[in-house]
């Protein structure tokens, strides 16, 4: 995780966060119980984050001050390819309020 990041967290609290269920501990993958929801035989999602102000369970700390995963290495698919300055990015980090860049 970038210092940048450290003190982030916007995308954590912007998008919906979807994987295979495979991918869930249920079924023998790392993503541990309690902070995902099963949806369908080919959808599990991050619970919180499709809430109408989105914020991932796994997610500490606040937005644009210091945040961390609770999950960081059991993290899903899609956080680990979000990609930092991209612009999902920036858009996520605009929606905090927060510039483009630190
Ligand atoms: S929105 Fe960008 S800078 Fe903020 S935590 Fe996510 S990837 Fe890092
Ligand atoms: S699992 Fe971790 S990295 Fe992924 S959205 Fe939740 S808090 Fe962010």
């Amino acid at each position: 995780m970038s210092d940048l990041c450290r003190r982030c967290g916007a995308c954590c609290a912007s998008f919906r966060v979807d994987f295979h269920p495979s991918a869930g501990e249920a079924q023998g993958g790392c993503v541990p119980e309690g902070l995902y929801d099963e949806l369908n035989a080919s959808i599990a999602r991050m619970r919180g984050t499709d809430d109408a102000q989105p914020r991932c369970r796994a997610l500490r700390g606040t937005i644009g001050e210091a945040v961390r995963c609770v999950i960081y290495d059991e993290r899903p698919e899609p956080c680990r390819e979000f990609e930092a300055g991209s612009d999902a990015c920036k858009r996520a980090r605009r929606r905090h309020g927060l510039p483009d860049s630190a």
